[in-house]
C-alpha cells in the first residue's frame, strides 16, 4: 500500500489556497455552496505528505493556515508572488529550511487567464500572463532541482491547460503559457531522468473553480463549452487533484512526460 501512499514525502504547492490548489466554491446549480474541501493541498495533505504552500494573499493565507493547523495538517505556507523572481527565490529557499534541504513533489500551479482576443491584450498583460504561468514553472523548477534530487525521486507536476494543446476562441497569451509548460516538461523529463526526477503536465479542460467563475456564470458560454466536453459537464477540482497525486506516488514511478525518443535514448521516462 505505501505505493499508493504519500507518507514522509514533502511537497511545494504554489497557489495552494483556493481553486484546484484548494477548493473554495462550489458550481452546484451555478450558486455559490458553502466552501467544501480542498484539493491539491488537502488530497497530499491526505494521502500523508507534509505540504508547503504559497499565494500573493496573505490574509488568504494566514486564514487556510488557521484552518488548516485547527485541523491538525501538517502545514505551512509563504507569501509569494510566483510572478517575481526574488520571490520564488525566497519561496524555494523557504523550503529548503522546512524540509531540510530535501523535496519530493513540486506542484506549479498558481496561474492566471485573460480571456481577450489577440489584439486587445495590453503589453502589460502579456507580461503578467507570462510572468504568472510560464516563468515560474521554468525558474521554480531550476531552484527546486537539488532539493528534489537529494531526495533520491523527484516528482514535479505543472498543472497546464487544454488551452495548450487545442486553440481556443480567446486567450492565446494564456494558451501559449500552457504549451510552453507542456514543452518544458518534456524537455525536462528528459534532462533530469537521470538524477530520477519525473516531469509531467497535466492538460485539464473547464474545471469548477473561481478562475472559470466568469466562464460559467453567462449561459450561452456555459452551454456551448458543456456541449462540446464530452461528459457534458465541467471537471470539480478534486478531479484533478487525484491524478496530481497519483503523479507523485510510488506508484507512478515509470510515469513521466513524453520525452522523445530521438532526443533522450536511454531515459527512463516512461509516456503520458
Ligand atoms: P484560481 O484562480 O481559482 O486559483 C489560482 C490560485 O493561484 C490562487 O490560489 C491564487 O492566489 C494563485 N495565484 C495566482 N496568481 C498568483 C501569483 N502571482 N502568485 C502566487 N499565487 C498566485 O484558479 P484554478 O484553481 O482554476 O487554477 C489553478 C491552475 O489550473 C492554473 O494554473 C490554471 O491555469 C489551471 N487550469 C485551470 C482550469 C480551470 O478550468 N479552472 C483548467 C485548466 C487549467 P490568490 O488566491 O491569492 O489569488
Amino acid at each position: 500500500l505505501g505505493r499508493w501512499s504519500l507518507q514522509g514525502k514533502t511537497a511545494l504547492v504554489t497557489g495552494g489556497t483556493r481553486g484546484i490548489g484548494r477548493r473554495e466554491l462550489g458550481f452546484e446549480c451555478f450558486s455559490f455552496s458553502v466552501p467544501s474541501i480542498c484539493r491539491v493541498v488537502e488530497e497530499l495533505l491526505a494521502l500523508g505528505a507534509a505540504v508547503h504552500t504559497c499565494t500573493f494573499n496573505e490574509a488568504e493565507l494566514n486564514e487556510r493556515l488557521k484552518d488548516w493547523h485547527a485541523r491538525g495538517c501538517r502545514v505551512t505556507g509563504s507569501v509569494c508572488d510566483v510572478s517575481m523572481k526574488e520571490q520564488r527565490e525566497h519561496l524555494v529557499r523557504d523550503v529548503a529550511c522546512q524540509f531540510g534541504g530535501k523535496l519530493d513533489i513540486l506542484v506549479d500551479n498558481a496561474g492566471i487567464c485573460i480571456r481577450k482576443s489577440a489584439m486587445e491584450h495590453s503589453a502589460e498583460e502579456y507580461s503578467i500572463v507570462m510572468a504568472t504561468n510560464l516563468e515560474p514553472a521554468y525558474h521554480l523548477s531550476l531552484l527546486s532541482h537539488p532539493l528534489l534530487k537529494a531526495s533520491g525521486s523527484g516528482s514535479i507536476v505543472f498543472i497546464s491547460s487544454i488551452a495548450g494543446v487545442v486553440a481556443l476562441f480567446s486567450g492565446p497569451i494564456y494558451g501559449m503559457t500552457k504549451a510552453g509548460m507542456n514543452q518544458l516538461a518534456k524537455n525536462l523529463a528528459c534532462e533530469w531522468a537521470k538524477d530520477n526526477i519525473r516531469i509531467n503536465s497535466i492538460a485539464p479542460g473547464y474545471i469548477s473553480t473561481s478562475l472559470t467563475e466568469g466562464v460559467f456564470s453567462n449561459k450561452e458560454l456555459r452551454d456551448n463549452i458543456l456541449s462540446r466536453a464530452p461528459l457534458r459537464r465541467a471537471g470539480e477540482p478534486e478531479e484533478i487533484s487525484s491524478i496530481v497525486a497519483f503523479l507523485c506516488m510510488p506508484g507512478s514511478t515509470y510515469t513521466a512526460t513524453r520525452s522523445g525518443r530521438a532526443c533522450c535514448p536511454g531515459s527512463r521516462a516512461g509516456a503520458a
